[in-house]
């Protein structure tokens, strides 16, 4: 399967795992992600960032309910919804989260955005599970035709030295412990290339705050909602 399936595959495998109610997914881009878990039961509320509203819309009117959904007595509530907004910035309706995945998502942010996103995701959001996935440099002689980076809108690539220390780094401050995999196996012989795309499964090591007192940090709504459906 292309590799952007590999990835969803593999945090659809972590929802069967960790059976979480509340997913956010931060940088949803066409919500293909949010489309495919919302057919995991376990899921109560799924919810979208993007700075991008325009690519949220283009295929947003997939997250719908369909008639069978109406027809079909609902054994669970099902709450979507997509917010416009940055993830180097704080919004109350980030709080109380299981699972937050962002899937290809740092490599696009600025360097002001990307000092700012630990303390958004890992110090306000402060969600049980937090996935993080990035192209592996290293992999790049591999990949026909990649010159630079893999994308023109990427901002960096890191090699696995480079990802492992900045999410080593970011889970000793925020009290989680961090665990490496990947998707994409390099061909045989050259297994230490590493995977295609890094991945690094953050697990908070102590219990739920109550949301109320995080909240209190902040100023207040900064993001804009552009979609919302209730099963
Ligand atoms: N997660 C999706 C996937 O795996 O296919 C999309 C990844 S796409 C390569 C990166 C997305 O991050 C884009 O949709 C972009 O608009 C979004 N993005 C970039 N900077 C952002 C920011 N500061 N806050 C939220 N989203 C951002």
């Amino acid at each position: 399967p292309p590799l952007y399936k590999q990835r969803y595959e593999f945090i659809k495998d972590l929802v069967g795992k960790y059976k979480p109610k509340k997913v956010a997914d931060l940088g949803c881009a066409d919500c293909t992600l949010l489309w495919m878990l919302k057919f995991c039961s376990c899921i109560e509320v799924l919810t979208g960032l993007d700075i991008c509203a325009s690519v949220m819309k283009e295929n947003m009117h997939r997250l719908y309910p369909l008639a069978g959904d109406y027809l079909q007595p609902a054994e669970r509530s099902l709450t979507i919804t997509l917010h416009q907004g940055s993830v180097a910035h704080k919004d109350p309706c980030m709080l109380g989260f299981d699972l937050v995945t962002c899937i290809e998502l740092i490599e696009h942010l600025e360097e002001s955005e990307l000092k700012e996103f630990p303390e958004v995701v890992f110090g306000f959001m402060a969600p049980s599970i937090v996935v993080i996935s990035t192209p592996n440099s290293e992999f790049n002689p591999l990949l026909p035709g990649v010159m630079l980076f893999r994308h023109p809108d990427h901002k960096f690539e890191w090699n696995r030295e480079q990802f492992q220390s900045w999410a080593l780094e970011t889970a000793r401050h925020y009290d989680y412990s961090v665990e490496f995999t990947g998707v994409g196996h390099p061909p045989t012989g050259m297994e230490n290339f590493g995977f295609c795309t890094q991945i690094g499964v953050f697990v908070r090591k102590y219990p739920q705050t109550s949301g109320s007192a995080q909240s209190e940090n902040t100023t207040g709504t900064v993001y804009k909602t552009v979609f919302k459906a209730v099963y």
